[in-house]
């Protein structure tokens, strides 16, 4: 069994005490209840065919067989499908392995591969199917131009998915983009609600025909926060919804928003990578580091026919980010780079000094409370704080009103009536802000 050979004898060992009890317990009821599951659906009847060939009763009366969604094929489905091929039957299938996103559920993009490549896909991986009897190489259709989205998005697309060695060459075709503002925006935001949400939409030009907002998380938990009836309360000329980026796979609309594009255990790619308990039940997947999360990446990109807004709201944004920024200089395709985040105030002069300007360990100033009880103070800390790379802090924390003015003026911490309770004020203008709700803002991490 594939979960002995794992590195973690003690967890291997704890899950197949706890699993396997289980399992044999679904089995148990599935004979019980004379019921079968998904993958009995799948295993039961490609059993059934090949036996009845071995008898003599050829099952396989279908000439012309057709097959969709081609890249979500596993390797027990294939086996079925050879199951249902007769000598003469004729094959066509259709799919997309830029797009295989449900590994999760079985489904392995590399049998798909391994069809257009081989000699003879019916018998490759499956000697046993005692097909060797006829053979064909498929014929290949490339169907490489794409009617939904403009040609820049598209360009940054396939670029970005076909770093991947494994995924099948193409080169896609699409049509201009309407107007000439940026096709690609990158926006880092405080938090994923609708508050920011908000001033991202804010940099949609309001135009005559109703357009389509289509906000998208890796995850359920980064749009939980967002309520797209309040957002087209502010935004009546704009239809908006939100969804998870697998469950966008196949709908489109005119601008995307993609949130939680973040670095880390938690970002996109998740970091954390898959557990290698849980590898053991999928299929396997190609080498290239977190294909599987290209793709994906790829699939929400995709989903826009005009504008891709990829949102994050650590000052550390997804490798994907800084590809795709990359790869938009490179094919001199126009983005935009927005920070909408209130806690930021500038570059780190430290980190500036010390060559650290660009990607992931840029440093930026935020303003930053000193604690929730006495002694009271404010100040500015530089991102990359307890990281070991830049300890840089300072206690002239500018106003933010006074800045959108272009000045800089200092704020304060003073006492209110009571000295319960502190409030932060700007020395130059009218600018309070409870001490708590000011805290409440900035950034702790
Ligand atoms: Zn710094
Ligand atoms: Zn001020």
């Amino acid at each position: 069994m594939r979960l002995d050979s794992l590195h973690d004898r003690f967890r291997s060992k704890l899950f197949k005490k706890f699993f396997l009890p289980i399992l044999e317990v679904y089995e148990e009821m599935l004979r019980e209840r004379d019921t079968i599951d998904f993958e009995d659906m799948i295993l039961r009847p490609t059993r059934h065919l090949s036996g009845a060939e071995r008898e003599g009763f050829w099952l396989g009366q279908y000439k012309y067989v057709l097959v969709d969604e081609f890249q979500d094929i596993s390797e027990s489905r294939r086996d079925f499908l050879v199951e249902v091929l007769a000598p003469d039957s004729r094959l066509f299938a259709v799919g997309d392995d830029w797009q295989s996103i449900y590994r999760f559920t079985g489904s392995n993009s590399m049998v798909m591969k391994e069809f257009i490549d081989s000699e003879n896909p019916l018998v490759a991986g499956n000697e046993m199917s005692g097909r060797d009897d006829y053979s064909f190489k498929p014929h290949v259709y490339r169907i490489q131009e794409t009617f939904r989205t403009c040609k820049p998005i598209s360009d940054v697309a396939s670029e970005f998915i076909q770093k991947n060695p494994a995924q099948i060459r193409k080169s896609v075709r699409s049509r201009p983009p309407n107007d000439s503002t940026p096709t690609v925006n990158i926006c880092c935001v405080d938090r994923y609600d609708n508050e920011n949400l908000k001033k991202i939409l804010d940099l949609i030009p309001e135009s005559d025909k109703s357009k389509g907002v289509f906000i998208l998380g890796r995850k359920n938990r980064e749009i939980e926060a967002i309520d797209p009836r309040d957002l087209m309360a502010y935004r009546d000329d704009l239809r908006i919804s939100k969804e998870t980026i697998h469950k966008s796979k196949g709908l489109e609309d005119d601008i995307v928003i993609v949130v939680g594009m973040d670095s880390g255990m938690r970002g996109f790619p998740n970091h954390g990578g898959e557990d290698p308990l849980v590898s053991v039940f999928l299929p396997p997947s190609d080498s290239y580091l977190n294909s599987e999360e290209r793709r994906v990446m790829y699939v929400a990109m995709t989903r826009a026919r005009e504008k891709i807004f990829l949102v994050n709201q650590s000052v550390q944004p997804s490798p994907f980010i800084e590809e795709v920024k990359e790869i938009c200089k490179r094919l001199d395709i126009k983005s935009n780079d927005i920070v909408l985040r209130g806690d930021i105030v500038g570059p780190c002069p430290e980190c500036l000094s010390k060559g650290l300007v660009e990607g992931r360990w840029r440093g930026a100033l935020v303003r930053r409370v000193r604690s929730n009880s006495p002694p009271y103070s404010i100040f500015l800390g530089c991102t990359n704080f307890g990281k070991g790379l830049c300890n840089y802090t300072s206690g002239e924390v500018p106003c933010p009103a006074c800045l959108t003015k272009g000045k800089t003026t200092r704020l304060n911490v003073r006492p209110k009536e009571s000295f319960e309770k502190h409030e932060v004020f700007c020395v130059g203008c009218n600018y309070r802000k409870d001490y708590d709700s000011f805290r409440s803002n900035s950034t702790e991490r």
